[in-house]
Parts: C-alpha cells; sequence; structure tokens
C-alpha cells in the first residue's frame, strides 16, 4: 500500500466485497512499469493511500454459475468505464470521462484479493504462465496504438525507446507486415534484444551520427515512427525521423511540461500524429492470441522478481535500464 511518496507498506486490508456486477480475483502476478514508477515517486498523483499495480493475472473466485469465469486464470483489463456515454458505446471506453484506472485512481492488484468488474476480466489460455501473463494488458496498450497508426505491408518503420514497450512494438510491426523495422535505443543490451525479437537495423541513439543512420537505412525517413521512451527529447527525434507525410505514434507517455521541440517540423512533413491512450476491451483478444501463439515474445522482458514485502524496494530500485518486474503474490 502506498501511504505516501516513496512509501510503499505490506498492510492488512479487509477482504473486498464484491459488488452485483463485480468479481473477486485471487491475484497470482502483477507486472510493475513506468507508470508505477512515477506514481510511486509522485510524479502521476494519487490519493493515498493507494494499492497500486494494474497489470495484475489470478484466478477468479467462486463456482456459481452467476460468476462470470468462476475458478478461471484471468487477466484483468484496469481500465474501467461508465458503458453508457458516448465514448463507450462508440467503443472508446478508455475514453470514458466517468472511467478510472485500478491501481492509481481506485485500489489495484498489489495484494492477494481484489474485486474487479466481470466485464474487465479476460480468460487466459494455458500456454500464457502466470509471469508472461501481465504483459497482455501491455500489449494491449500497444496494439491499440497501432491501430490508431496503420501499419501498411511494405512500410519502414521506426521504433525509437527500447524499453518492454518498444520491444513490443518491434514485434508487432514485425507481423503487420512492416517491411523494415529500425530500432532506435542508448542501450546496447536492448539493441541486442530488438536484433533477437525481430528488428532488421538498430541504431545506438547516444552516438551523433544515429540520425544520419536512421536517414540513409529509411532511405529519407521512416513512413511511421513510434515514439516509446516518454521524453521531450526523444519526441523531438521521432519527428526528425519520419518521413514527409509519414505517421507519428507519441507512444510514451509525456510528463515534462517543457521542453525543446521541432514544431515546425510537425506542420512542414505534414505529420499524422497518434496519441493513444491505454487500450479498449476488444484489443485484449488481440494480446492474448499473440502471446499464446509465440508470435509475440514476452520471457525476454523480465528483468527482476519480487513478491510482496519486497516489492516496495523493487520498485524504489528500478532505472530505465530495467525492463519488467514481475511481483509474485
Ligand atoms: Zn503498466
Ligand atoms: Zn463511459
Amino acid at each position: 500500500m502506498l501511504t505516501g511518496r516513496e512509501r510503499l507498506e505490506l498492510s492488512e486490508i479487509a477482504e473486498p466485497v464484491p459488488s452485483g456486477d463485480e468479481v473477486v480475483v485471487r491475484v497470482r502476478a502483477v507486472g510493475i512499469c513506468g507508470t508505477d514508477m512515477k506514481i510511486f515517486r509522485g510524479e502521476i498523483p494519487v490519493a493515498y493511500p493507494r494499492v497500486l499495480g494494474h497489470e495484475m493475472v489470478g484466478e477468479t473466485l467462486g463456482t456459481s454459475d452467476g460468476v462470470p469465469h468462476a475458478g478461471s486464470r484471468v487477466i484483468v483489463d484496469p481500465s474501467v468505464s461508465c458503458g453508457r456515454c458516448a465514448r463507450c458505446i462508440e467503443g472508446r471506453q478508455n475514453l470514458c470521462a466517468a472511467g478510472w484506472l485500478l491501481g492509481r485512481d481506485q485500489d489495484g492488484g498489489l495484494c492477494e484479493l481484489v474485486a474487479v468488474p466481470a466485464a474487465n476480466v479476460h480468460p487466459l489460455p494455458d500456454a500464457i504462465d502466470d509471469v508472461s501473463a501481465p504483459f497482455v494488458q501491455v500489449l494491449t496498450t500497444c496494439v491499440h496504438g497501432q491501430r490508431l497508426t496503420e501499419i501498411a505491408p511494405g512500410d519502414r518503420v521506426i521504433v525509437v525507446g527500447l524499453g518492454v514497450t518498444g520491444l513490443l512494438h518491434v514485434q508487432l510491426a514485425r507481423l503487420r507486415g512492416a517491411g523494415l523495422v529500425v530500432g532506435v535505443t542508448r542501450s546496447a543490451a536492448k539493441l541486442r534484444l530488438a536484433e533477437m525479437l525481430g528488428a532488421d537495423v538498430t541504431v545506438p541513439a547516444d552516438q551523433g551520427s544515429a540520425f544520419d543512420r536512421v536517414m540513409e537505412v529509411t532511405r529519407g525517413g521512416g513512413d511511421v515512427v513510434i515514439e516509446a521512451a516518454g521524453t521531450v527529447a526523444t519526441l523531438a527525434l521521432a519527428v526528425r525521423m519520419a518521413r514527409p507525410g509519414g505517421r507519428l505514434l507519441a507512444f510514451g507517455t509525456v510528463s515534462e511540461a517543457a521542453g525543446d521541440f521541432p514544431f515546425y517540423d510537425l506542420y512542414f512533413k505534414e505529420l499524422v500524429v497518434s496519441a493513444p491512450r491505454a487500450a479498449v476491451p476488444t484489443d485484449f483478444p488481440v494480446a492474448i492470441e499473440a502471446i499464446a501463439s509465440g508470435r509475440v515474445r514476452v520471457e525476454q522482458l523480465v528483468s527482476r522478481g519480487a513478491d510482496l514485502r519486497t516489492a516496495g524496494d523493487a520498485i524504489g530500485a528500478l532505472t530505465m535500464e530495467d525492463l519488467k518486474t514481475i511481483v509474485r503474490v
């Protein structure tokens, strides 16, 4: 339970009592991402105390017919929506004004038992184990982004930032028929991982020649540039690396309020910009299938393990170099 900035404590809380449209999930594992890190540090404000965790896999309790997917292993969609407003009705539940995110606006899954809306649980096939399952939620956000920015067969796609989501974007772009996938990051280890997972060309970002190298291999810039690092500097680089008339998927969440940005290039190149937020329910079956079939690989993306007792230390020790931390409950 997060009780203040950078204070994560182990507490006893009351067992959840589900309302009529909720199910109780016995949590088995929770993935920790940059959003959790920002909440932990107070960069994304929340009301304290707050139970973190929005990438959760578990098992639904109950055996009665009234409980959907009773006793199944499920992934929880942490994005809760009202189901009645104009955005929900048009299938954009992620934009529901009355919606909230479990683990940020309401208590999440970094605990033993959590009540969640029954409509938010998706059964998992056995092919996805507990350590891989939290990646389903992460992958839904990438699937959602790549739906907003269509990738046409043959497109030259550049992914800037090769953390967990960047490495998932590399694989998804490949699946969508990209003709060339270029990965850009400072980390040598992540460049190697990107090559293993299907990038055609990798370019170290910290070399002065990175921009020239990307222009050379893409012959004038990417048809699609996916920014997956979430800083003003990398978003600026993504704009510069797009070809005129190209598409920019501003995927990383930028929490900086200011910085140098090539606004004129955005206009001059007539870029189509998409800034996806979370995912919608229909992204879940796509992500589940992609991981279950092995077409998107996630086992290489785990860099740390923890349990409920060590979760606070694990989150406190996270750096930008880390990939996914999985907390076993
Ligand atoms: Zn996350
Ligand atoms: Zn709504």
